[in-house]
């Protein structure tokens, strides 16, 4: 179905650096804070930010059913229930409003001084209210080095890793936007030739390169997802670093899992980029091996091509690449996650966010970890200022970028870019 919004000859009335990640074909939802304090639901395009609840209380929703009130809010959550038609017609909307060719707010001085912002007058809060959190372990490569590491080369991968989009339920009470600092955890560890276990800061703090998607209401308790409806309940996608302390990790993991290696924080790029904008940015998923079972199995173009990559910014500013990876390494798709998730009736909620686990590209440079680059610190990362890294070290700035490029259209999720600081109460 061809949706106006991503018609790609379409200009705006609104500058548009070069290169950037938010062209008219985008349109983004997000929540942001005034310098007046007042919190709203927004786009951006260029580096305008455009208060959508004044847009509406000026009238350019009308004919598109919507409560009133349904923008001046802190969350997306409530327009996010409203489902994938009401999403649509919104954003079409927007990009109509925006058109080179359309007069009614480019021409009107009075409503642009309400509506649009620069990015410095605003603040980029969290787009949802996240009821839960579910985190993935879908990229073969990042489990398979996992394996490898924490357990046994020749059986990197469990039995179920195969048949199964291996996930666990996270928590949501510390997933946090872009820019708030995060503190080194403190937690028990037991180091490499000890017999016993010790308490104190973690040593082997790291990132993972994540995506994450945000639901709808997508069931009623009881009741699965078809695979073949999956995607229509995923409003849209934000990169996502899952913060992860490798120790911590390693000692308390078997049997049920991650906790506190992984629930001390995770951050999240604060504009959300709908499915629709994706369209065009479709690819095939990797080729599944033994094929899944049937409520599992999909025809069709069902991953999309993302590019990613990180960045580590030391204490004094100098940025350093340490990996390129992309969202179509990812063996599980989203619409199996999805599927999977509901397939025994758990319900999903508006809001609820569900990361892919660390994307893992196939050769050493496409790593989404400190972990894997660095091979547990057998191979150390020179960054451009000649200082080494194993994992993460205070006041190192780790950045996580994303955007879709095909035939000269570009759509991004900008970034999500976090500072590690010393441990709470540190006067280190
Ligand atoms: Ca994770």
């Amino acid at each position: 179905m061809f949706i106006n919004a991503n018609d790609p000859t379409k200009k705006s009335w609104v500058h548009i650096p070069k290169n950037s990640d938010f062209p008219i074909q985008n349109i983004p939802f997000g929540v942001f804070l005034t310098r007046e304090d007042i919190i709203t639901i927004g786009t951006r395009i260029g580096d305008t930010v455009v208060d959508l609840g004044a847009m509406h209380q000026l009238g350019y929703f009308d004919g598109i059913p919507l409560t009133e009130d349904i923008f001046l809010q802190d969350t997306l959550n409530d327009f996010i229930s409203d489902g994938k038609k009401t999403w649509r017609l919104v954003r079409n909307r927007i990009n109509e409003v925006f058109d080179i060719g359309n007069n009614s707010l480019q021409n009107s001085e009075d409503h642009k001084s309400i509506i649009l912002f620069s990015l410095d007058e605003i603040d980029m809060q969290l787009p949802v209210q996240i009821g839960d959190y579910t985190d993935f372990y879908s990229s073969k490569e990042h489990a398979t080095n996992v394996g490898s590491m924490f357990r046994d080369p020749e059986n990197a991968l469990m039995p179920n890793w195969l048949h199964i989009p291996v996930g666990y339920h996270g928590r949501s009470s510390t997933i946090v936007p872009s820019g708030t600092p995060v503190h080194r955890p403190i937690g028990q560890t037991m180091p490499k030739g000890s017999e016993n276990p010790i308490f104190g800061p973690s040593r082997f703090v790291d990132f993972e390169l994540e995506m994450a998607f945000i639901t709808t209401d997508a069931n009623t308790m009881g009741e699965s997802i078809p695979i073949d409806e999956a995607e229509g309940y995923i409003f849209g996608m934000v990169l996502f670093n899952d913060w992860s302390a490798r120790d911590i990790q390693k000692w308390e993991y078997v049997p049920l899992g991650p906790f506190l290696a992984k629930n001390f924080a995770s951050s999240i790029s604060p504009w959300i980029i709908t499915l629709d904008a994706l369209e065009p940015f479709r690819t095939s998923a990797v080729k599944q091996d033994p094929r899944p079972l049937p409520y599992l199995s999909q025809e069709g173009e069902h991953s999309f091509d993302i590019q990613l990559e990180v960045d580590i910014t030391t204490e004094k500013g100098v940025s350093t690449t340490i990996s390129k990876s992309n969202f179509k390494y990812m063996y599980w798709t989203m619409a199996q996650q999805l599927a999977h998730h509901t397939s025994n009736g758990c319900k999903v909620n508006s809001g609820d966010m569900m990361g892919s686990g660390t994307i893992s590209g196939p050769t050493p440079d496409s790593y989404g970890s400190m972990l894997e680059l660095a091979w547990q610190g057998a191979r150390p990362i020179t960054l451009n200022d000649g200082s080494e890294r194993k994992f993460i070290q205070d006041h190192d700035t780790v950045t996580l970028r994303g955007f879709c490029e095909r035939n000269g259209l570009r759509i991004g999720f900008g970034e999500v870019s976090t500072k590690l600081l010393p441990v709470f109460n540190s006067r280190t």
